[in-house]
Order: structure tokens, then C-alpha cells, then sequence
């Protein structure tokens, strides 16, 4: 971190300004005197300080960081890709490309379980379903609730696909325990106390990109949730919210490479929620595929008009099976470049 001090400050000041930074954090403070004003340069763990307060101190003319205030999630300090696995062997990051396929959401038994032995058949690795859905209107169909997760519960011992669903509240996390992958979505990117509860699991999040969130921000509400000493993070580029109207949102497809370049976390790509419309699904899961995205998370609905929630985005698990060869190949081959 560099810190420009104001020019014509005195010895004194600038002594108790360095005194209260080096006794408040752990860092080495470099001097650079200059005619009118002196440089600071931190060395150290400088992820504990907020560059506003620091910019608010009166000898203080402006700050820059020169290292991200992320550390957990940052690769400089864990180079090698983490790895989920699960307890059935299933990886995220390990370098194949993992299918996670499902409804939008839960909407009976025979629904889940048809769907999931489908999606199996074609490769897919993990069950999505929610549950507990973030709905823009209160009056749309907010999910099966518990009952959705019983029933998704049902699915996994048919299957032995581990589920992937969606938290919506703390509160609820005691009908969580046969989740596999808890998924945070979009809208909760930054729920802070959330995350914060999260951290103290030991099971895999799904962590999904805020509508019109930076990839910075994004690693930390990772980082909140690694603080808590829960490492196993995945996150998922789902579309951002742009100017485009065309579809629901925005692939930022270049976040996979930037992502993957700051963190150790795997990254995945919902193509589903990224586009809105189903026949722009297999376009975008060959481009996250080519990309080197380590998954895919894919809305698949055996009657999607009449799905409860996301029926223009789901694809059906003949498509889907279609979906899976093709993206498959495409991987074999650009893992073969
Ligand atoms: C979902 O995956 O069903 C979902 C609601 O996604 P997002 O949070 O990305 O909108
Ligand atoms: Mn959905």
C-alpha cells in the first residue's frame, strides 16, 4: 500500500502517523522524503486496513493498494488450484469439467427424480433443485421449502447425484444437512452475516456473482466466507446486469480467465441464468467449456412450459444429453491444445 502524505507536514505528525500505523497493523513502513512530501510504502498483511479510513487521516493526501485485500482466496499465497471433492468422490476444479443439471426448482417428486436419473445418464455428475427461491415478486412461487429439500434428498438416494441447492436464510441451515454443495445466490452475494455463518462449515459453497457486482467483490465475499476457516469455494459467473436487453443478463465470460488468474477457486458458469432463453445455453456451455471454466450449472426442466420458474431458460434433458457430448468433446479437444 502506498500512502502520499499531504506536502508540508510536520516531523511530528508524520512520526505519530507512522507510529499508529505500525502499532495497529502488522506491517514495515518505507519512507521516501521528497522536497515538499513524503511516500509511505506498507510492506506486510495490509489486508486489515481500510483504505478509506487511512484516506481520512488529516496528513493523508491519497492511498493506493498495491496488493489485493484479499488473502485467502488470493493465488500469490496459495498457487495451487484447490480441488472440491466430495465424500462420494465427485470433483469440482480437478481437472475435468463437472456438469451440476437440475430444475430451477423442486416441484414434486416424480419431477426431481425423473430429472436426475435423466441428467446422470448424460454425464452429469451433480443434482441442482431449489427449494427456496429468490423471487422478484412475492406473489411468484417461492419453492417447495422443506419439502423441496426432502424431496431432493430422495432424488440423491436413487441417483447418489449430491445436491446442489440454494440458502436463503441461516435460519433455515438445519434442513440442510444432507446438502452436499450449499449454493448462495446471486442476490445474496453479499449477505454478509450469511456468508459469515457459512465460513463456519464444513461443506462446499456455491457462490454465485452478484447482479451487478465486480469480480473483486465477488472474491471478497469469498474471502468472508474462507475468514471463517471454510476453504472449499466455488465461484460461478452468472451473467451481469449491462445496458443489453437481449437476454436476462450478461455472460462476463472473461471473468472465468481473470478469476482463475487471482484465485485458487474453481469457477464455474451458469449459462442458464446468464442468457434467459433456452436455445442460447449449448452456445454459451461450449464457450465457458473452451474458456476453461471447471463446470457448468444447467436449468434442465422435462416440461419446461410448464415449469414453475425459468421455463424459457431450461432445456430439456434430451438437449441437455445433446448439451453434454458436445460441450464433452469440445473440452477433450481444447484440454488436448
Ligand atoms: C438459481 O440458480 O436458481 C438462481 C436463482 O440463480 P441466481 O442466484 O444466479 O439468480
Ligand atoms: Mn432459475
Amino acid at each position: 500500500m502506498i500512502i502520499v502524505l499531504k506536502p508540508n507536514q510536520s516531523q511530528e505528525k508524520v512520526d505519530g502517523f507512522m507510529k499508529k500505523l505500525t502499532s495497529s497493523y502488522d506491517v514495515q513502513v518505507n519512507t521516501w522524503v521528497g522536497a515538499h512530501s513524503t511516500v509511505l510504502g506498507l510492506i506486510g498483511d495490509t489486508t486489515a486496513i481500510d483504505d478509506e479510513y487511512i484516506a481520512a487521516q488529516d496528513v493523508v493526501d491519497s492511498v493506493r493498494r498495491v496488493q489485493e485485500p484479499y488473502k485467502k482466496a488470493n493465488r500469490k499465497f496459495h498457487p495451487e488450484d484447490t480441488v472440491i471433492t466430495l465424500p462420494g468422490g465427485q470433483q469440482i476444479g480437478g481437472g475435468a469439467l463437472a456438469f451440476i443439471a437440475g430444475p430451477c426448482s423442486v416441484e414434486s417428486e416424480e419431477q426431481i427424480c425423473g430429472i436426475a436419473e435423466r441428467v446422470k445418464a448424460s454425464g452429469a455428475q451433480f443434482l441442482r433443485g431449489g427449494a427456496f427461491k429468490p423471487r422478484t415478486s412475492p406473489y411468484a412461487f417461492q419453492g417447495m421449502k422443506a419439502e423441496g429439500l426432502e424431496l431432493l434428498s430422495k432424488a440423491k438416494k436413487k441417483t447418489g447425484l449430491p445436491i446442489v441447492t440454494e440458502i436463503m436464510s441461516i435460519d433455515h441451515l438445519p434442513l440442510f444437512d444432507d446438502v452436499d454443495i450449499i449454493q448462495v445466490g446471486a442476490r445474496n452475494m453479499q449477505n454478509f452475516e450469511l456468508l459469515k455463518q457459512l465460513g463456519k462449515l464444513r461443506k462446499p459453497i456455491l457462490l454465485k456473482r452478484g447482479l451487478a457486482n465486480t469480480m473483486e467483490e465477488l472474491l471478497m465475499s469469498a474471502e468472508y466466507i474462507m475468514a471463517e476457516g471454510n476453504e472449499q469455494v466455488i465461484l460461478c459467473e452468472r451473467g451481469i446486469r449491462t445496458y443489453e436487453t437481449m437476454t436476462r443478463n450478461t455472460l462476463d465470460i472473461s471473468a472465468v480467465p481473470v478469476l482463475k488468474r487471482l484465485s485458487h477457486l474453481p469457477v464455474i458458469v451458469d449459462p442458464s441464468h446468464a442468457s434467459g432463453i433456452n436455445w442460447l445455453i449449448e452456445p454459451l456451455a461450449l464457450s465457458a467449456a473452451a474458456i476453461g471454466a471447471d463446470g457448468l450449472i444447467i436449468e434442465v426442466h422435462n416440461d419446461p412450459s410448464h415449469a414453475l420458474c425459468d421455463g424459457a431458460q431450461s432445456i430439456t434433458p434430451d438437449q441437455f444429453d445433446a448439451l453434454a457430448s458436445k460441450v464433452g468433446r469440445l473440452w477433450d479437444t481444447v484440454r488436448a491444445l
